[in-house]
């Protein structure tokens, strides 16, 4: 049985407390070693960065939205606080902070704004994950990792970075060749676990062309624990040189692509085994959180995976004439992912809360949390706070309803932008009619989960076999070394001796019944995340890296420092899919219908633009800042 991980977990947080000793009081800060970290934000060595455990939606964000959402449960009155503000923002993600950022620029800087949100750290998903080791600190992102296709952003949001001086440039040139930003042609790891094959092994080479016929594709899936028969198909599929078994049904094949589920086209007309398809699970189910069995044939071969050979000039022809086209991504990481944006963000609007300016000294500031909520400050930002109610009143005000650690109170301001869940707002703003409430709920997050895993010593992952590993049958589908930078002070360990973290991400694989759509698959699989203790992922986590690195001399007890793990049970913003939406016309959509303005409430966050990237959530929040400031 593998031992827990908690421990050392205190230990880790030991270090960290003791590396602030030289701005504290020596006392205070044994003081907040001898009982770990204190909870309240005002508090000397409130750091959450640095807390290991679950994390992400943590415990105590959702019992108080639960009871709401689940039960109709509020309470019953609300003590009036004696603040007033011009806007309050419900939510503290990207999408939150960009609206505070651009309300404080197009209304004027000494507007009064108060930022709330359910959790005790800022970010939403873009938050820092902080680990320190032997003298080393390794930083992550907890949840939104990079700028996807930066060059591609609006060019409001492009303005927004530029502003707050977050060079994009910069971050790239910091970024240094791991994991997910390692080589294109960086070998990639099959893991082939004992649990499915008997034995555990680990088939290294360059997968993703491999799925296109490319490369030594042929040696690779040879490698395989397969069984001849299967693997011949397979390699007949992936270059193209075996006829489908069973041809798609003729007629309009772009219909065909997008109405019929990757899983049948593999196994029905393909002749793979359904055990055979797991093996094209793991980017799929970290991008669209369902397996094959629930996204089409064009969205399986959009995501990478193998159809384009045997479907000839026609299939082609079908996919390029709805807009498809072979276009590389552009990825950038920072070294704490997205937190950059959050933390430079809070940095702009609060500017006591940690020195410095750049993108180059963002990444070691250290962000005094007492500063967030002073009420000195044009720009309050209060955690551990969940909005169950946002009224417009009779006099033209909103009134903003919270719990804040167990205690129901209720603030005024002249509006009100609402940058949190789409599910919730039919809960937090009654008085919207009920078709726009349908609407803003019609779409469903999908739940993923990403581990941090700090290891004593890089060499056992090094040794094993690729960057990123692809982990079909496994509870987490890829495994990869985190991504690294050099930026100002901050140089990610790299050496094979050097601590390192390890990044596990998955969705929870839920299988498809034959009647379920995603939605009902991500409602599912979020339940199963809310009831499962942390010491259950441990075990899973301990359990598949064992595997992984099975050939090196991994030890988990000896060699696992801490775990964090990101429980997103409300993950990505829910975008429209082949099998499950119909086309909705231009303006028509239920995300567009949904946050429509209601009165001084305006509505942002990345689900109002059914878009789960960063700058969908800056869109989002210029929106509804125009919308507030024409009002
Ligand atoms: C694991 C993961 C990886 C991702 N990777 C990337 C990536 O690499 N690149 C990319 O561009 N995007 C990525 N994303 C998408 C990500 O959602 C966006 O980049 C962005 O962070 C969304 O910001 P947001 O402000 O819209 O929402 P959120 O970050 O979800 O922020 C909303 C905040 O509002 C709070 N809130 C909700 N309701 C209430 C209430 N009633 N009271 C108080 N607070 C409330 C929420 O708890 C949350 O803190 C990823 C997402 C996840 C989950």
């Amino acid at each position: 049985m593998p031992k827990k991980i908690t421990r050392r977990d205190f230990i880790n947080g030991v270090s960290v407390a003791a590396a602030g000793a030289a701005v504290m009081d020596p006392k205070a800060v044994w003081a907040e070693m001898a009982k770990g970290q204190p909870t309240t934000p005002g508090a000397t060595g409130y750091y959450p960065p640095t807390r290991t455990g679950l994390r992400g939606n943590h415990e105590g964000t959702y019992d108080v939205a639960h009871a709401l959402a689940w039960n109709g449960e509020s309470p019953a009155s609300y003590s009036a606080l004696d603040e007033e503000y011009d806007l309050v923002v419900v939510g503290t993600g990207i999408s939150g902070l960009s609206a505070a950022y651009f309300y404080q620029r197009e209304a004027g800087q000494d507007k009064r704004i108060l930022l709330l949100d359910n959790h005790d750290d800022f970010g939403g998903h873009a938050k820092r994950n902080e680990f320190h080791f032997e003298g080393q600190m390794l930083v992550s992102g907890g949840g939104s990792g990079n700028f996807q296709d930066p060059g591609k952003y609006s060019p409001e949001a492009k303005q927004l970075l530029t502003e707050v001086g977050l060079d994009v440039e910069v971050i790239r040139k910091g970024q240094l060749p791991r994991g997910f930003a390692a080589e294109m042609d960086a070998p990639m790891g099959m893991y082939n676990d004992a649990a499915t094959y008997g034995k555990d092994s680990v088939v290294t080479g360059a997968w993703l062309p491999a799925w296109q016929g490319m490369g030594n594709y042929q040696e690779l899936i040879n490698a395989l624990p397969l069984p001849e028969n299967e693997r011949k198909k397979l390699i007949g599929f992936v270059d193209g040189s075996r006829p489908l078994e069973k041809p798609l049904p003729k007629g309009d094949l772009l219909k065909t692509l997008k109405r019929m589920p990757y899983q049948t086209f593999a196994v029905e007309h393909v002749g793979l085994s359904k055990q055979t398809t797991r093996l094209f699970d793991p980017y799929v189910r970290v991008t669209h959180c369902t397996g094959t069995d629930s996204i089409s044939i064009m969205e399986g071969i959009k995501t990478g995976l193998p159809g384009l050979a045997v479907l000839g000039d026609e299939g082609m022809a079908a996919l390029q004439s709805s807009g498809f086209a072979f276009e590389g991504v552009d990825f950038v990481w920072a070294p704490d992912g997205n937190a950059t944006i959050t933390r430079q963000l809070v940095r702009r609007l609060i500017p006591s809360v940690a020195p410095g300016q750049t993108v180059e000294d963002l990444v070691t500031a250290r962000f005094d949390y007492s500063q967030l909520d002073r009420p000195d400050h044009p720009v309050r930002l209060r955690l551990n706070s969940t909005v169950t109610r946002i009224l417009n009143e009779s006099d033209g005000a909103v009134s903003v309803a919270y719990v804040q650690d167990g205690k129901p109170v209720e603030v005024k301001a002249k509006h009100c932008i609402f940058a949190g869940f789409n599910g919730m707002t039919p809960h937090v703003c009654p008085q919207l009619p009920e078709e726009q409430k349908k609407n803003a709920s019609y779409g469903v997050k999908s739940p993923l989960l990403l581990a941090h895993v700090l290891i004593r010593k890089a060499r056992p992952f090094l040794e094993a076999g690729g960057q990123v590993n692809m982990c079909p049958n496994s509870y987490f589908a890829l495994v990869t070394t985190g991504m690294a930078s050099k930026i100002g002070d901050y140089e990610t360990p790299m050496g094979p001796d050097d601590p390192l973290l390890v990044y596990l991400m998955t969705s929870p694989p839920v299988e498809n019944n034959g009647s379920q759509s995603a939605s009902d698959l991500y409602r599912l699989a979020r339940h199963q995340l809310y009831a499962t203790p942390f010491e259950e992922f441990e075990t899973k986590i301990i359990e598949q890296l064992s595997g992984l690195f099975a050939n090196t001399d991994f030890d988990a007890d000896r060699d696992i420092e801490a775990i964090t793990l990101n429980r997103w049970s409300h993950g990505y913003a829910y975008a429209y899919m082949d099998l499950w939406d119909p086309e909705f016309p231009e303006g028509q959509a239920p995300h567009e219908l949904g946050r429509k303005p209601l009165g001084n409430i305006s509505f942002a966050g990345s689900d109002t633009e059914a878009r789960a990237y960063a700058d969908g959530a800056m869109d989002a929040a210029w929106r509804a800042v125009q919308e507030r400031v024409r009002a």
